[in-house]
């Protein structure tokens, strides 16, 4: 199967060039040309395997110029127990019609493990496949999660070097240790005198500059970004609809055939667009509801038809929704009104921050997808309600789409997979207050971990335990000015 451009164009690609390149020539994202269907007959043979089982069978058919045993084997690595503890992708139940998708149980207790456990064997093998000799660079600059799920991923890969930039100031104390604890041989993390923009414009400069890309090449390294909307991290999150879906007839809570809705909390548009596809695969989806914070751009967009950025940015106890640019829109733009109108909308985005679809396009959005949002009272009344009815502890992100979940299942009486994106243990300062308790903070960077599993009686996540023991590798801060001069 060939890979196109969301903005049109003949370039066709094969899916290991799309992952290499991760971004198409005319600044359009990569999509698949056809959806291939999940027939019966895939079906059945997936629903009897187990998560990488079912991964594997659900990329080959997007990925069909890789060998199916190394996708396989890929998988296994992927989501083995010793990555994901408690199974990759569990679905519990948390009353009548009502469950939870639990994407947090990889090694950084986030739902980007998903994607960034085997995406980097994915580049590995493509650099591979499309007879490039470099190793690819991966440069990143974080203000959080993403810099330490990438270095959990890209940690001893074989053809692959990663180095992490993040501001010094700018992250948790708890995300700095995460960090600069990081073990493997082919990683490094680098702290910034400056803020967020101060590291993402240092990257931007070191990926435009031809003679310092030279003399990279020269040493036998090709410059990469670990960036969300490459496919080769999208493509791996559709297995988790479908396998969650096996999973709900295998414990006989639906019949095969029921339909089922997703309500995803959203950022960039990445997890639930994957839903999106499982959808177009044929996955009996009722709606797919998309939830956001009180940076709700989404919602009026799926409830006018108007995207329109030039807002208030808010910062909430969601943080890793709180966008305003939701990247993987283009894609949906892209398989409901094609590729000639997607690329007049997003010409309207970058001149003026704003494009507006027409009914009918809007309409046919609406057919299979809502939009809500959760303002920041709510998200802390939601995880106190969830609490209380089911005992299970939510973080924040996951409470923002277990509102719009509840108002959903209240309205309709149908069934409903909320999708939970993190452990609460990532949020836990901002669990405690919302569960009506005060964080004391007097046992160190941890404290706010040790008092949410006295408080609640639950389990502290053991990646995060562990780093209570785990060596500093990576200490001091440079300035932006050197942060090219950083890299080899
Ligand atoms: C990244 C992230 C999201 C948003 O996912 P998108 O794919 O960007 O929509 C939600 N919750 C958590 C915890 C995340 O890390």
């Amino acid at each position: 199967m060939k890979y196109v451009s969301t903005r049109g164009g003949s370039a066709r690609v094969s899916s290991a060039a799309a992952i290499k390149k991760g971004i198409a020539d005319n600044g359009g994202l990569y999509v698949p040309e056809r959806i291939p269907l999940l027939t019966n007959e895939i079906f059945d043979d997936l629903y009897e395997k187990d998560y990488a089982g079912r991964a594997a069978g659900i990329l080959s058919l997007f990925l069909d110029d890789y060998d199916p045993d190394a996708l396989y084997e890929d998988c296994r690595r992927a989501y083995s127990d010793a990555s994901f503890h408690g199974g990759a992708a569990p679905t519990v139940k948390l009353g009548e019609g009502r469950y939870m998708l639990e994407l947090f149980h990889g090694p950084t207790c986030a739902f980007k493990d998903m994607a960034l456990q085997i995406m980097p064997r994915l580049l590995s093998r493509a650099l591979t496949m499309t007879g490039e000799d470099r190793t690819a660079y991966i440069l990143v600059a974080t203000s959080g999660d993403t810099g330490k799920a990438a270095l959990e991923g890209y940690r001893d890969v074989d053809r692959v070097r990663i180095k992490v930039f993040y501001p010094v100031d700018g992250v948790s104390d708890i995300q700095k240790l995460q960090m600069a604890t990081q073990e493997g041989k082919n990683v490094s993390v680098q702290a910034i005198n400056g803020n967020f923009d101060d590291a993402q414009n240092g990257v931007k400069k070191i990926f435009s500059d031809q003679a310092l890309n030279a003399s990279l090449n020269e040493k036998g390294f090709i410059l990469t970004s670990a960036n969300s909307i490459n496919w080769g991290r999208l493509a791996p999150q559709i297995v988790y609809y479908i396998s969650s879906y096996m999973d709900l007839c295998k414990a006989g809570e639906i019949r095969r055939g029921d339909r089922v809705s997703f309500c995803v909390p959203t950022g960039n548009f990445g997890n639930i667009f994957a839903g999106y596809i499982a959808y177009r695969m044929g996955l009996p989806v009722d709606r797919l509801i998309c939830a956001s914070n009180e940076n709700n751009i989404l919602t009026d967009f799926l409830n006018t038809g108007v995207y329109d950025r030039n807002r208030k940015f808010y910062q909430t106890s969601s943080p890793s929704m709180d966008i305003l640019i939701s990247s993987n829109l283009e894609r949906l733009l892209y398989f409901t009104i094609g590729a000639d109108k997607t690329a007049s909308y997003m010409r309207d985005l970058q001149k003026y921050g704003r494009y507006e679809i027409k009914k009918t396009e809007l309409a046919a959005i609406s057919a299979i997808f809502d939009g809500g949002f959760t303002d920041e009272k709510e998200t802390f009344d939601e995880i106190k309600t969830t609490y209380e009815q089911t005992g299970r502890v939510i973080d924040t992100h996951t409470a923002v789409a277990n509102r719009q979940a509840r108002i959903y299942a209240g309205r309709t009486g149908k069934p409903v997979v909320t999708v939970s994106t993190a452990s609460p243990y990532k949020f836990a300062a901002d669990v405690i207050t919302a569960l009506g308790s005060k964080v004391k903070g007097d046992r160190g960077v941890l404290s706010p971990l040790y008092e949410l599993s006295e408080l609640t009686g639950t389990e502290i996540p053991a990646p995060l335990a562990a780093l209570s023991g785990k060596a500093v590798r990576f200490e001091g801060a440079i300035d932006p000015s050197d942060m090219a001069g950083s890299l080899v």
